[in-house]
C-alpha cells in the first residue's frame, strides 16, 4: 500500500509502497479515504515533545473510512462501517481513569500516527474499542477534522465551564481553533478570536466571532481587559509561548485558562495574580469517545463544518512548510486514492 513515512526528525516525509497491516485480535483494518493534518503531525515529525514517537512512523489521526476487514472476536463493528481512527488509539480500560469514563488520561494509551502507525496510508489498523462511527449525514472529508481538531476543541470548551452568554476568547484560529470558534457559538457562547492577518480575521468573523483581535496590531489582553472587562475563559491552541501569557491576561476573576496547543516550551505561570484572582490554568487533551459521538453531532446537525482544502497524500511536505508559516485557513484534509 501507499504510505507516507518520517524516518528521521526534521526530514521530509517520502512517499513508499509498504505492507499493509495485518488483522491480530480485537483490531478492524480501515480502508482510509481521507486524514486531517494535525499541527500535532508536525510536532510528531519534528520530534517536538518529550515522548518521542516511534520510527520510522506513518503519522496520521484524522483518518476516516471503511472497515474492510475485522478480527473474529470483533463482534460490534462491521465490515463496511465508516469510522474515524482518533488519537486515543487505545487505552487499557481498567486503570482509575478509564473506569471513570476518563480515557484520554490512560497513562497506558497508544496513540494513533505517534506511537503506532497512523492514517497517511491508503490502510490503517484500528483497535475496534476505540474507533468511531460516522454519523451518515456526514461525508469523510468532513467527518476527518472533527477526530482531533473538532473533539478537542469541543472538549476543551467542556472543561472551560463556560456558561452560554458568557464570553471566551479562542487565541489561534487555525485548524483546531476555526472549529473552537464554531463550537463555542452553538454553545451559546460570545466569542473573541485572536490570531492574525486579514484572512483569519475575516475567517473568523465569517463563523460567529463577535470581536476578532490581530495580534500583530494590538495586545489582545489589553482589548479584552478594557472593552469586556475580561473574559470567562480561554481555549488556546496557538503553537507560541506568548499566546500563553495573552491568554492567562485575558481571563477575568475567577476565569478559566484552557491550554491546548503545545508548543515546546516552559509556561512561568505568575503566582501572585493566579491566587488573587482565583485563575484556574488547565490542561485539556483530545477527549473521549462520548465526546467525539457529541461533537460528530453537532456537525450532523448542521451547527459545525470545518473549512476544508483537500490535497493528495503527496503534497504533505509542502502543506507541513505551510502549516509552520501560519498559511493555512482552517485544515487541509489528504485524500487517498
Ligand atoms: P495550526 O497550525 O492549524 O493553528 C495554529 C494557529 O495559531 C495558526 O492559525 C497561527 O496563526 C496561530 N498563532 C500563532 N501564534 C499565535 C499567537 N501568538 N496568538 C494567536 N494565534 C497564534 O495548528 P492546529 O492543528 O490547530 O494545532 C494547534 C496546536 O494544538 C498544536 O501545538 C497541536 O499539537 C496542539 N494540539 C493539541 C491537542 C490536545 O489535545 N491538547 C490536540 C490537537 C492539537
Ligand atoms: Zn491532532
Ligand atoms: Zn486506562
Amino acid at each position: 500500500m501507499k504510505a507516507a513515512l518520517v524516518h528521521q526528525f526534521k526530514q521530509p516525509l517520502e512517499i513508499q509502497q509498504v505492507d499493509k497491516p495485518e488483522l491480530t485480535q480485537g483490531a478492524v483494518i480501515v480502508e482510509i479515504a481521507a486524514c486531517g493534518v494535525c499541527h500535532t503531525d508536525l510536532h510528531a515529525c519534528h520530534g517536538d515533545w518529550p515522548v518521542k514517537p516511534k520510527l520510522p512512523l506513518i503519522p496520521g489521526h484524522e483518518g476516516v473510512g471503511t472497515v474492510v476487514a475485522k478480527a473474529d472476536d470483533v463482534k460490534h463493528i462491521e465490515i463496511g462501517d465508516r469510522v474515524g481512527i482518533p488519537w486515543l488509539h487505545s487505552a487499557c480500560g481498567h486503570c482509575e481513569h478509564c473506569l471513570k469514563g476518563n480515557e484520554n488520561l490512560c497513562p497506558q494509551q497508544l496513540n494513533s500516527g505517534y506511537s503506532v502507525d497512523g492514517g497517511y496510508a491508503q490502510f490503517c489498523k484500528a483497535d475496534a474499542n476505540y474507533v468511531v462511527k460516522i454519523p451518515e449525514d456526514i461525508s469523510f472529508v468532513d467527518a476527518a477534522p472533527l477526530f482531533c481538531a473538532g473533539v478537542t476543541t469541543y472538549k476543551a470548551l467542556k472543561v472551560s465551564k463556560a456558561k452560554p452568554g458568557e464570553w471566551v476568547a479562542i487565541v489561534g484560529v487555525g485548524g483546531l481553533g476555526h472549529l473552537a470558534v464554531q463550537y463555542a457559538k452553538a454553545m451559546g457562547l460570545n466569542v473573541v478570536a485572536v490570531d492574525t492577518g486579514d484572512e483569519k480575521m475575516q475567517l473568523a468573523k465569517s463563523l460567529g466571532a463577535e470581536v476578532c483581535i490581530d495580534f500583530k496590531q494590538q495586545d489582545p489582553a489589553q482589548v479584552m481587559q478594557e472593552q469586556l472587562g475580561g473574559v470567562q475563559a480561554v481555549v488556546c491552541t496557538a503553537v507560541s509561548k506568548a499566546a500563553f501569557t495573552t491568554s492567562f491576561n485575558s481571563v477575568k476573576r475567577g476565569g478559566v485558562c484552557v491550554l491546548v496547543g503545545l508548543p515546546p516550551d516552559e509556561m512561568p505561570i505568575p503566582i501572585f495574580d493566579t491566587v488573587l484572582k482565583g485563575i484556574s490554568v488547565v490542561g485539556s487533551i483530545v477527549g473521549t469517545r462520548q465526546d467525539l459521538v457529541e461533537c460528530l453531532q453537532f456537525a450532523a446537525e448542521g451547527k459545525v463544518k470545518a473549512i476544508i482544502e483537500t490535497k493528495p497524500l503527496e503534497h504533505i511536505n509542502d502543506i507541513f512548510d505551510d502549516m509552520l508559516n501560519s498559511e493555512i485557513n482552517g485544515r487541509i484534509v489528504l485524500t487517498l486514492e
